[in-house]
């Protein structure tokens, strides 16, 4: 992959996980209450919080915002940066995608009260599962165990033609 295309491509990712993260602060906030209690339905001033998307504040308070602003964005946006920078444009870094977003919302939630909603770790385990899956049947994905030849040189025609030297190389010395 050439250089301008890997700082497209980690370009992108941010952007992708900069607007995920504007939309997570409000299910940040909902999400973050004690085991045992119910999700958060209401501002921290009482009035009706709807919709699980979108920015942690409340019109009819015209006040600050109640949940995560900034953090979420800047963070989401460099863990998609990250991730296209490590895994490059192979078909699971579309499955990375689309788990940062949730696993930035679970941190954010674990940071606030110690836990990790199950409406969120189930949904993502099984897609998880499912997405890693699917990119198993995909042309160029990475996750089938070791592939030592693979590894060395990326290219499998070279390595069949290095097979094929020391196939000739063995048959001219007997
Ligand atoms: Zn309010």
């Amino acid at each position: 992959m050439s250089e301008h295309l890997d700082v497209l491509l980690i370009g992108v990712c941010a952007l992708w996980g900069a607007s995920a993260g504007r939309v997570l602060p409000r299910a940040a906030y909902r999400f973050s209450v004690p085991a045992g209690e119910e999700w958060r339905t209401a501002c921290p001033a009482g009035h009706p919080v709807g919709g699980w998307l979108g920015p942690a504040r409340c019109r009819a308070c015209a006040g600050p915002p109640y949940g995560p602003r900034t953090a979420a964005v800047v963070v989401t946006a460099l863990v998609c940066a990250a991730l296209a920078a490590a895994t490059g444009t192979r078909p699971e870094l579309f499955v990375w995608l689309l788990l940062a977003p949730v696993g930035v919302l679970l941190a954010t939630v674990d940071f606030r009260v110690q836990r990790l909603p199950d409406p969120l770790t189930l949904p993502a385990a099984a897609a998880a599962l499912v997405l890693l899956g699917l990119t198993a049947l995909a042309p160029e994905h990475a996750g089938s165990g070791p592939r030592p030849c693979s590894a060395r040189s990326p290219s499998a025609p070279a390595t069949s033609s290095s097979s094929s030297s020391i196939r000739a190389a063995w048959a001219s010395a007997t």
